[in-house]
């Protein structure tokens, strides 16, 4: 769950716990006032007949019946009076309770006899009522029971409003306190969405001098945001100082290693070793000494490209470089045929130098994995406005496994590795291509061959063909 959603909804968790806890205790104290105030309703009212009823007892019964009201008198359309004798029966009832009785338990009568007052909440006709039963005792003498009830209708209906209220209230709160936290939550976290993009662009390119705004504020963000720059600009520094060193150790190898091949090539050349064992190792030492030549030419062309080398940019005949590395290879390529298959007369925006090394790269792979009797063939042709310069040979080809791994540096198939290659070649043809805004693409069956394809798109200029190159023709679209 992302965080902001959780920070949502714990947020809401909390705020809707809280109102909950509120709402309930406005409910019961509101519940708890409204029941209370009922009672002590009936609780004066229970005291004034209990009073009216005493005073009536001591007079006769002709005055009684004059000045003295009836139940009726302290009844209403909620308020209910009956009078029972100490036996139980009802004497007495007002009248708007017609036919209704309220409910007359020996319990209660009991304790009221033990003059308690009892409250009690009763069922009359579907209706909760509360209950009130106090003893009529009048000069000494026990009387009977005095029952007091009101309705709870209006306690009730009214505790169903401020329940409504309440859950409409909370539910309007909860809908604000989660729109409002996920909008809180979107905008503080959006720096870290902003660090995280930053990090993720930095992994995808490789461009480690990205750095993020600085921040506004000293808070943890802003503190978080002021850490990664720091981090970016030890990490930069500490692959820059990496990058000169490989560039100057490469550099400095350079003139040694030349002055010991130069010697070597002299020693071969000069007969200066003529036990053939020991030929056989001044041998091995010469073609390690070139193997360590490449590795480090190639170490010192993959340093500058790493500090960010710019190519150059003019227009540049790539047919005209097939034919150059076509014409260099061959002393290399003994045993296998190097030809040129299609080829037009095109020109694209490049850098010679870079181009022709990365096909040098190719074509001399492609001699180096091919047994003898092999072929590479090379082909340069337009394909739906980009410039597809091909080697393919009919070597021992690639395993699909190996292949997404080829343009690791160092990387070397099991099968290569006792080629003498350096496994940097590919990297640093990748770099040239990617440079160029192209792609490279490896098509390969064990045992049988590889293409190493070289798409370079866009703004290519096709040459006037010359007499001698008539191949233009076929290849450029007659429109
Ligand atoms: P290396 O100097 O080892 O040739 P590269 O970077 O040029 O280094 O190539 C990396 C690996 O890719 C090689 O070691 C080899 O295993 C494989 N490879 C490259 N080109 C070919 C090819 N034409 N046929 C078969 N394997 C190849």
């Amino acid at each position: 769950m992302p965080l902001r959603l959780r920070l949502t909804v714990l947020n809401a968790l909390v705020i809707a716990s809280a109102i909950c806890l509120l709402g309930a205790f406005t409910y019961l104290i509101e519940a708890r006032s409204l029941a209370e105030e009922l009672d002590e309703s009936l609780r004066s009212q229970g005291r004034i007949l209990v009073n009216i009823y005493q005073v009536r007892a001591g007079l006769s019964p002709r005055t009684r019946e004059r000045i003295l009201p009836q139940p009726n008198v302290f009844a209403g359309p909620s308020f209910h009076v009956q009078v029972i004798d100490p036996d139980g029966e009802i004497m007495d009832r007002s009248a708007e309770l017609g036919a209704r009785r309220l409910p007359v338990k020996e319990q209660t009568l009991l304790r009221a006899g033990d003059n308690e007052q009892v409250f009690e909440t009763v069922r009359l006709e579907g209706q909760n009522v509360r209950l009130l039963t106090v003893p009529l005792v009048a000069e000494e003498e026990f009387l009977g029971y005095i029952q007091v009830a009101r309705s709870l209708e209006t306690i009730e209906d009214a505790l169903e409003f401020l329940a409504r209220s309440l859950l409409g209230v909370g539910a309007v709160l909860l809908v604000l306190t989660l729109a409002v936290s996920w909008a809180l939550a979107v905008v503080s976290l959006s720096p870290i969405g902003r660090i995280t993009q930053a990090a993720r662009e930095v992994t995808r390119s490789g461009r480690l001098d990205r750095r993020l705004p600085p921040p506004r504020s000293r808070d943890e963000i802003g503190r978080l945001a002021e850490t990664f720059n720091r981090m970016m600009d030890r990490l930069e520094g500490a692959f820059a100082a990496q990058r000169r060193f490989i560039a100057d150790a490469s550099h400095e190898l350079r003139t040694p290693l030349t002055t010991v091949r130069g010697n070597l090539e002299l020693l071969r050349r000069q007969d200066a070793v003529s036990d053939p064992a020991m030929r056989e190792a001044l041998t091995d030492v010469i073609d390690e000494a070139q193997r360590m030549s490449r590795l480090v030419e190639r170490l010192l062309a993959l340093a500058r490209a790493d500090a960010g080398q710019q190519l150059s940019r003019t227009a540049v005949r790539i047919d005209e470089i097939v034919r150059t590395v076509h014409r260099e290879v061959q002393p290399l390529a003994q045993q296998v045929a190097v030809r040129i298959d299609r080829i037009a007369a095109i020109q694209v925006m490049g850098d010679p130098d870079a181009l022709k090394q990365l096909l040098l790269i190719l074509v001399e792979n492609g001699i180096k994995y091919t047994p003898a009797a092999g072929e590479v063939t090379i082909g340069l042709a337009l394909e739906s406005r980009d410039v597809v310069l091909s080697v393919t040979d009919t070597g021992c080809g690639i395993s699909p496994e190996d292949i997404p791994r080829l343009f690791e540096r160092f990387f070397r198939a099991a099968t290569a590795r006792s080629s003498g290659g350096t496994g940097l070649g590919l990297a640093i043809a990748q770099w040239i291509v990617e440079e160029h805004g192209g792609a490279i693409h490896v098509t390969s069956q064990l045992g049988a061959g590889s293409t190493f394809a070289v798409r370079l798109p866009g703004r290519l200029v096709v040459a006037a063909p010359a007499a001698s190159e008539r191949a233009v023709r076929e290849i450029v679209p007659t429109s």
